[in-house]
């Protein structure tokens, strides 16, 4: 049963699918999960509000149907949900998924990369802020030093979990001082790193315009210590302005979401936890599948509500932030993975 393949308001199709599968997680970085907030007491979902992995494979196996191609796992930390290799290799089972990873923080990386890799992982793109062990304490928000993280993302190169991506959120006056030091680190080990203007997504972590460094600054400062040039976008919705290094020691990119946006082609529909599909990053709600799912509704009319979400779709939010007059609720992003 092939459905045809919705398109949304804006003419996009659907590309990619961002399964959220929980939402905790071993760091409390400020710009997603402020320790304030997400002390002690806070109150994560329940584990019976947690989509299952049969649940989650569903709706993955139905979204190919749909157009999906690319499927990723987040969260929160995709790694402290409890076996999640077994939910890996559930999806990598699956037909028609060409590009299946993972974005992790690394913490726990090192003893679990070979499993991942072994039940159909393809690629990890590792967080990291940045390589300086002070300014990382910082940023993790738990005082945690790099070294448990460098050593979860060697662990993935050599189980192949290749090529390795290294994102990196940049905040004016925490960590852009250390951006050199990390690309410099990347160039030696053979990864790609990615460098996120801080954005404004979820409510809590009081994002103050005058803390992003604007994608061009960031080249700037990489281009102030290596000679670079700009690469062709690859394919619609590649969300990542990528550079060169002109000695041939491997490339960088920057996402621009916040001074750049790049909405016309966001391919993207995103999973929550607890079974909500949410059609944009800066959302205020989504549609609930878990539901109908444990109402036992059939395939095609799981496939319907899927399609109709995805055909009414018209977000668009980071093209008239700027535009908008007042505050709005939004979803936080260690919900829905980033
Ligand atoms: N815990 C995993 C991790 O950190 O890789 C996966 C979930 S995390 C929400 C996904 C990505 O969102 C991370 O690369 C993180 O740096 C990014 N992120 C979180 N809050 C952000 C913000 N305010 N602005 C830009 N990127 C953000
Ligand atoms: Fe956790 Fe990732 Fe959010 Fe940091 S960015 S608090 S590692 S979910
Ligand atoms: Fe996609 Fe929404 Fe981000 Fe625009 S703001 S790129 S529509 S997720």
């Amino acid at each position: 049963m092939l459905k045809d393949m919705p398109l949304d308001k804006l003419s996009r199709p659907l590309r990619d699918l961002r399964v959220s599968v929980t939402d905790r997680c071993n760091f409390r970085c400020p710009y997603c999960m402020p320790a304030e907030i997400y002390g002690e007491r806070y109150e994560f979902l329940p584990r019976n509000d947690l989509l299952t992995f049969e649940e989650i494979t569903r709706i993955v196996k139905l979204s190919t149907q749909l157009g999906v191609k690319k499927v990723r796992l987040t969260g929160g930390e995709p790694l402290v949900r409890q076996d999640v290799v077994e939910l890996v290799s559930m999806i990598a089972s699956l037909d028609g998924i060409e590009d299946f990873a993972m974005t992790t923080n690394a913490y726990l990386l090192s003893g679990m990369a070979e499993s991942l890799k072994k039940a159909g992982l393809q690629r990890i793109t590792v967080s990291l802020d940045s390589i300086d062990d002070e300014v990382f304490k910082k940023m993790n928000g738990r005082g945690f030093g790099t070294a448990k993280v460098i050593d979860g993302i060697a662990a993935a190169k050599e189980a192949g979990l290749d090529p390795i991506k290294i994102n990196a959120v940049v905040q004016k006056g925490i960590n852009d001082n250390t951006l050199v030091e990390l690309a410099s680190w990347c160039r030696d080990n053979g990864y790609t790193p990615r460098f996120i203007e801080y954005m404004d997504v979820g409510t809590l972590n009081d994002w103050k315009l005058d803390e992003v460094l604007p994608a061009s600054e960031i080249v700037k400062i990489i281009e102030g210590e290596f000679s670079v040039t700009p690469i062709e976008s690859s394919y619609r919705g590649e969300v990542a302005k990528r550079y060169r290094y002109k000695d041939g020691k491997g490339e960088f990119g920057v996402i621009s979401s916040v001074t750049q946006p790049f909405c016309g082609d966001c391919t993207r529909l995103r999973l929550s936890p607890e079974g909500q599909i949410v059609t944009c990053l800066f959302a205020d709600g989504g549609t609930d599948l878990r539901g109908p799912m444990r109402s036992n509704i059939p395939d095609e009319e799981l496939l319907n509500i899927m399609s109709g979400t995805w055909s009414n779709r018209e977000d668009r939010y980071s093209e008239i932030r700027t535009s908008m007059t007042s505050p709005r609720k939004k979803v936080e992003m260690y919900h829905i993975g980033g």
